[in-house]
């Protein structure tokens, strides 16, 4: 298969782009296409043959659902036979964004996009180009990250071009991400709602917006035998080509052993990649050293991250360093997923 990539400019939608893609999506095929998060993968979702080609293109196990992107309110009964009060105040505040809700789901969504749950995770994005080819191939698309399953997420069209070409109809180019990792997952078929899936809309944000909120411990826990109740939460995701480690304790201490474990593998003949801020960048002094931005501005650092894994990819090193970020706030996503990333390998200096 050929995939036509086709640029967009969010300020101006090229509509005879957006509505060929949306023709594709009518007919079952298979767009890419840019939202605030990261780039989806997009399919009609109430279509089970067309769901069933994202897994296929993707390389993702069919137990892993998927998420049904909306873009109006009144579209949200079709597919959510309960919606709790609480969804309402919350969607009122953070949609469109990047928060996914999690509800019991009608018969009008197939098994096919729920991996054979009964509910079903929805999302309404706020990215203009998103908006756009969603109405135009129905109003419900499913659309997980465009990337081959276990690879680093894809924050820009080239990154979906590297794991997707040949294998889908469309790319929309709409250039890089704003965000850059993947929505919050917000279970509300429990009580009180659970956190699946650190994301930009925080813990925090949804306190103060309806009280207690719980999180699966599963992410911050691996080795505790609790099982992900996001089913994609288990499988180890976002991963570079080389092994990544994660470097944690005081900065100095952080900087000198990332030194030291360096040094190290160069000598042995390996080549070695850093992640260091721009803080700390300075005072690294052997390997491939990229900084991931200030930690002065958590937004950027998720930005970044994927983009260098990737870069690491693409220099074929072999091992990876890097340094850690607190938890809180963007914090607690960023380091959930470079911990995933590092498959939970962790250094204490
Ligand atoms: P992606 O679309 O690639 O960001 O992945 C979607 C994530 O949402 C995966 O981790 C899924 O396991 C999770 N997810 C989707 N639907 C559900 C659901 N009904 N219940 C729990 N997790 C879900
Ligand atoms: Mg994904």
């Amino acid at each position: 298969m050929r995939t036509k990539i086709k640029r967009v400019k969010k300020q101006q939608l090229d509509h005879a782009i957006i509505k060929e893609a949306g023709e594709i999506l009518k007919n079952g095929g298979l767009v890419a296409f840019p939202t605030e998060t990261v780039y989806g993968l997009g399919a009609d979702a109430l279509n089970a043959g067309a769901a069933g080609k994202i897994y296929a293109a993707k390389g993702r196990p069919s137990d892993n659902p998927l998420i049904v992107h909306i873009t109006e309110m009144e579209d949200l009964k079709k597919i959510a036979a309960v919606v709790p009060r609480e969804a309402l105040v919350i969607a009122d505040r953070y949609w469109p964004g990047p928060l996914t809700m999690i509800f019991e789901k009608t018969d009008a969504v197939p098994y096919g996009t729920t991996g054979g749950l009964d509910t079903v995770a929805v999302r309404m994005p706020s990215d203009e180009t998103a908006r756009a080819v969603i109405a135009a191939g129905g109003g419900y698309i499913a659309a997980p990250s465009a990337n081959t399953s276990g690879r680093p997420s894809p924050t820009t069209a080239g990154h979906v071009e590297e794991d997707l070409a040949g294998k889908i109809e469309m790319i929309i180019d709409g250039g890089p991400v704003d965000i850059g990792v993947e929505s919050t997952i917000l279970d509300m078929t429990v009580a009180p709602p659970m956190i699946l899936r650190p994301g930009a809309v925080t813990k925090e944000m949804l306190e103060e917006l309806i009280g207690e909120v719980a999180e699966d411990r599963a992410f911050y826990e691996p080795g505790s035998g609790v099982k992900p109740k996001a089913p994609g939460m288990k499988y180890r995701h976002y991963a570079p080509r080389a092994g990544l480690s994660v470097v944690e304790g005081d900065m100095n201490q952080v900087v000198a052993e990332i030194n030291r474990m360096a040094e190290e593998k160069i000598a042995g003949g390996s080549k070695v990649g850093i992640i260091g801020t721009q803080e700390t960048v300075d005072r690294y002094t052997c390997g491939d050293v990229k900084s991931i931005g200030t930690r002065e501005d958590e937004a950027t650092i998720a930005a970044h991250l994927y983009g260098i894994l990737r870069e690491f990819d693409q220099d074929q090193v072999d091992y990876i360093y890097s340094e850690s970020f607190a938890a809180g706030g963007m914090g607690s996503a960023i380091m959930n997923r470079l911990l995933k990333a590092a498959g939970h390998h962790v250094i204490n200096v």
